[in-house]
């Protein structure tokens, strides 16, 4: 409990006190309702208060403001009855009270729960100097520097090992049990944490642009991107305030004038206490509290499975995809090549690879990778110049004073060379050197271990349709799309093709099936910002992509798509039954009370009550 709980409990019991108090002693008129009014003031002065400064601000129909003028009429009413019986204004007080407190408590409870969760920010980074270890600010490290980490400690800053060797648990980024091994040359992500041996880590980027900070900035950013439903408050409210006071007064003054009309005597107490009841029950409390939190509790439990949703809002498009569409490299495909076979060439094989390792130097697509690791020998770049990166074709650069060029069927149209079309499966790299056709290097892709899986998993979740685009050939594209069972395939592509295509799928879903883009972020960050909703691979997936992606799988499992839109839907569904519980009780009652069968404290009873459900229900949201 905070303190200012700990003094609103105190308030509680010693108001609760004086109530009880003041029934046993006899003390009658002005002295009795100063007595009562005291406690009044020390259970609601801070009510009061609200209401007064809502009005001066503009917002006239909040709950305080319905509070205020219930209980105030509540005693207005007592002491023009004479009956000298102040009771039920200070209950109904002490009660809305109480469910305040559970209500800040529990918020804050759960709120505490979700951040434990993701709590991953390092602390410190241990530099060794003069032979011992000094704790510094993670902020304050240099790119390049060897940190040290010890076991039991988080690695705070993405780097590469320089010495020692341990396993790491990476369960808190990833939500994936299995530890990791980590060797020298292994990269290692900021946020998992050592287990077993010291690690010296050089690291490669600064603490800002670890992952363990994006990661951080992503979640931290998330709740203040507003959903739909949360506009839903704001819009209901808009609505229903006004018609409850309007209800309100029409219920304190149409009755009595009817009754006047009809000869009988008007009850204006009845009606006007009716009223007030009227106005205390309104009050939804329930729904205000429980929907962002829902939705807060949904995204925490994502990211417990590795899945970064970046707003509450992506959180509602997610539940209703009925499309995805794949990019194929990097995403439902390893993007680790072999090379399977060099052909057609006039230089030695090696020769061609150092050759395409070179070319290739600058590049990150996977592809370049691959071809650098065949390679296997330390890249001197100085022989490297005139690089040129062509989106969904491939690079020229000149490598030791030679023209090199290496890509697709379409580099080398491009390029105006002749090429030798290549019987076997795989992905062709064709190579050009001094403008001569110099053969070309077939490297093959391995397809994720459970993207056939995630297909299956997608379609058991309701998805229609799965599609995957790829710039690379089409004989390659085929035989992966139907090994996996995708839907829809499409080859072949520059990233341009790839937005056309992705709006040609927008065009052609239903007006409420929402379409999911997924991908490494080379070559296709504009199609994952075009798309409803972007989902990009957080620890293959370039900068970029993360960027423009909405929602971030840290373990790169095309499976987790599947968890996803499981987690939304189920996330939304609370938000759903909160809503219908709530506004179910809450006409029940308000019909109840118009028809004076409940009085003030059966309504705020009845109020608590379902907050107290709501509540609970919304926290259902952070376990998949
Ligand atoms: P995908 O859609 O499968 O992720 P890309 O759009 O990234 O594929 O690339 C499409 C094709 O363009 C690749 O299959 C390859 O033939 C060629 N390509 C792209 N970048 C490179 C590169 N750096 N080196 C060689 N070829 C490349
Ligand atoms: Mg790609």
């Amino acid at each position: 409990m905070t303190k200012k709980q700990k003094k609103m409990l105190a308030r509680i019991i010693i108001a609760f006190a004086a109530l009880a108090a003041l029934n046993f002693i006899p003390v009658t008129g002005i002295l009795r309702l100063a007595l009562y009014l005291a406690v009044y003031l020390l259970i609601g002065y801070d009510i009061l208060k609200k209401a007064g400064k809502g009005i001066l601000n503009g917002r006239v129909f909040d709950e305080n403001f319905l509070m205020a003028i219930a209980t105030v009429g509540a005693f207005a009413l007592a002491i023009y009855k004479k009956s000298g019986d102040y009771n039920e204004a200070i209950a109904v007080m002490l009660f809305y009270q109480v469910g305040e407190l559970f209500q800040s408590y529990a918020v804050g409870k759960s709120r505490k729960n979700i951040s434990a969760l993701m709590d991953i920010r390092p602390d410190y980074a241990n530099i060794e100097k003069d032979g011992s270890l000094v704790k510094v600010d993670p902020d304050e490290v240099d790119v390049g520097t060897v940190i040290v980490v010890q076991p039991g400690e988080k690695v705070p800053i993405d780097g590469v090992v320089v010495e020692g060797e341990s396993t790491l648990n990476t369960s808190a980024l990833t939500g994936e049990s299995l530890p990791r091994d980590a060797h020298m040359g292994d990269e290692v992500i900021s946020g998992c944490i050592n287990m077993t041996g010291v690690l010296k880590i050089r690291t490669t980027k600064a603490f800002g642009e670890s992952t363990v900070s994006k990661i951080l900035e992503l979640v931290e950013n998330s709740s203040s991107r507003k959903s739909r439903s949360e506009d839903f408050i704001a819009k209901f409210a808009r609505v229903y305030t006004p018609a409850v006071c309007g209800s309100a007064l029409a219920l304190a003054v149409l009755p009595p004038v009817v009754r006047l009309i009809m000869g009988l005597s008007a009850e204006w107490e009845i009606w006007l206490y009716r009223a007030l009841t009227f106005l205390v029950t309104s009050c939804p409390c329930a729904l205000v509290v429980s929907i962002p939190l829902t939705f807060f509790a949904g995204i925490g439990g994502a990211s417990r499975q590795g899945i970064l949703v970046k707003g509450s809002n992506y959180l509602e498009t997610l539940s209703r995809v009925r499309t995805v569409v794949f990019d194929k490299t990097g995403t439902l495909t390893r993007g680790v090549f072999e090379v399977s076979g060099v052909h057609h060439s006039p230089l030695e094989n090696e020769k061609l690879i150092e050759y395409a390792a070179l070319a290739e130097c600058a590049s990150s697509h996977p592809i370049s990778r691959s071809l650098q690791k065949a390679y296997g020998k330390p890249i001197d770049r100085s022989r490297v110049t005139d690089i040129e990166e062509i989106s969904g074709h491939g690079v020229t650069a000149t490598v030791d004073g030679v023209t090199v060029a290496a890509g697709n069927a379409k580099l080398m149209d491009k390029l105006g060379i002749a090429y030798q079309n290549c019987h076997s499966v795989g992905t062709i790299i064709h190579m050009a050197v001094n403008g001569e056709y110099a053969g070309h290097i077939v490297i093959s892709d391995i397809v994720k271990p459970h993207s056939k899986e995630a297909i299956d998993a997608l379609h058991k979740a309701g998805v229609t349709k799965t599609v995957m685009l790829t710039g690379d050939a089409k004989k390659v594209a085929e035989s992966v799309a139907a090994e996996l069972g995708v839907d829809e395939v499409h080859a072949e592509l520059l990233p341009g093709d790839k937005v056309n295509e992705v709006e040609k799928l927008l065009a052609a879903q239903g007006k409420g099936g929402k379409l999911a883009f997924v991908g490494d972020g080379i070559n296709d960050a504009p199609v994952l910002s075009r798309a409803d909703i972007g989902v990009a691979m957080g620890a293959m997936g370039s900068d970029a992509a993360i960027e423009a992606a909405d929602v971030v799988l840290m373990d790169d499992e095309p499976i987790n798509i599947a968890k996803a839109i499981r987690i939304s839907r189920k996330c939304l569904r609370i938000v759903y039954q909160n809503i219908a519980f709530a506004l179910a009780v809450k006409f029940l009652c308000l019909l109840l009370v118009a028809l004076g069968a409940a009085n003030m404290w059966a309504a705020i009873f009845a109020d608590v009550g379902v907050m107290v459900l709501a509540v609970l229900n919304a926290i259902r949201a952070l376990r998949e």
